[in-house]
């Protein structure tokens, strides 16, 4: 007697270079807590071959991506709808696959950086935003992904400053056409931060090619120090706590969050993240 073939849903992580990507392990993780079996790979795909990457993927029958650097503008342009954060981001990390992609090609894109930050900010650390002063350093992708969702958790003013005081501007300048000159937000340098702030959030990517930590220490003093960067790439958060951070953390915990909605958008699963921080935390 022949049994037909199980149907596994398969998902990718893209990026370049990809081989560091936890994703696979947090999503088989989530997969194993709801007794989904599901395939996820890496993928590392060249410059310029992420639209190629992406049809072939889909059309033979792959249901979702996740997308990471420096990806994520083309997943945008790729993308034939996009949520309202990965507008305003104009980045998008998460795509679902149409089920008849082969006859449509619809994909829907999607930013789940700023809610993951959100979420490990506000549920596991137990931190206030409303009514805060809140540095955002750095004005690539992930600082992108999470200006609209800091600002809809009612921060009092946030201030982006960015190495390249122009990428900063031109970030402010599409939030603001975007959802109105009179949001509470604005550019600098990493020099000309002035107004004393509450939070700090680290979005540069200084760690990973050697630099200097790219903020005065007295900025930090008694503020909440966040690092999106995780494991020995903390290089911030461990700065922080040295010099006059009241806390100090890292970005483990958005990785696992920004995953879950992912998760959620693909599969409709709110999957526990607590449990996978502390794994990955253990495997650091
Ligand atoms: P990106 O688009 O390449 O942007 C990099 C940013 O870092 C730019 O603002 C760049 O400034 C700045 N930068 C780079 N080197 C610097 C230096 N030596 N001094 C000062 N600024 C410097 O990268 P991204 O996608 O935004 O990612 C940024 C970081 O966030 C990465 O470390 C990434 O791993 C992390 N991340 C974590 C999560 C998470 O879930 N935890 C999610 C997304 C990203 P210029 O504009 O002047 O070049």
């Amino acid at each position: 007697m022949s049994s037909s073939p199980v149907h596994v849903d398969r998902y990718v992580v893209v990026g370049n270079p990809v081989a560091h990507s936890r994703s696979p392990e947090i999503h088989q993780a989530f997969a194993a807590q709801f007794g989904d079996v599901i395939e996820y790979t890496r993928a590392e795909v060249t410059l310029g071959g992420f639209k190629a990457f992406a049809d072939e993927f889909a059309q033979s029958g792959g249901r979702g991506m996740n997308v990471t650097v420096p990806f994520k503008r083309d997943a945008f342009d790729y993308v034939t709808t996009r949520d309202d954060l990965a507008a305003c981001a104009g980045a998008v990390n998460t795509i679902s696959f149409a089920q008849n992609f082969a006859q449509n090609g619809h994909s829907q894109g999607f930013n789940t950086d700023g809610v993951g930050l959100l979420n490990d900010l506000v549920q596991r650390h137990r931190l206030a935003l409303s009514g805060r002063v809140v540095l955002l350093l750095g004005a690539g992708g992930a600082a992108a992904g999470v200006i609209a969702p800091l600002l809809g958790a009612g921060v009092k003013q946030l201030i982006v400053a960015n190495r390249t005081v122009a990428k900063a501007q031109a970030l402010v300048a599409h939030l603001q056409e975007r959802l109105g000159d009179n949001i509470p937000l604005a550019a600098a340098g990493l020099n000309n931060i002035t107004a004393p702030v509450d939070i700090v959030i680290n979005a540069t990517s200084f760690s990973l090619g050697g630099g200097a930590v790219p903020v005065a220490p007295h900025i930090i003093k008694g503020t909440f120090c966040y690092d999106m960067s995780y494991g020995p790439a903390a290089e911030f958060c461990r700065w922080a706590a040295q010099n006059g951070a009241n806390t100090s953390v890292d970005g483990l915990g958005m990785l696992v969050e920004q995953a879950a909605v992912a998760y959620y958008l693909w599969r409709g699963n709110h999957p526990e993240t607590d449990p996978v921080v502390a794994h990955l935390r253990d495997s650091l």
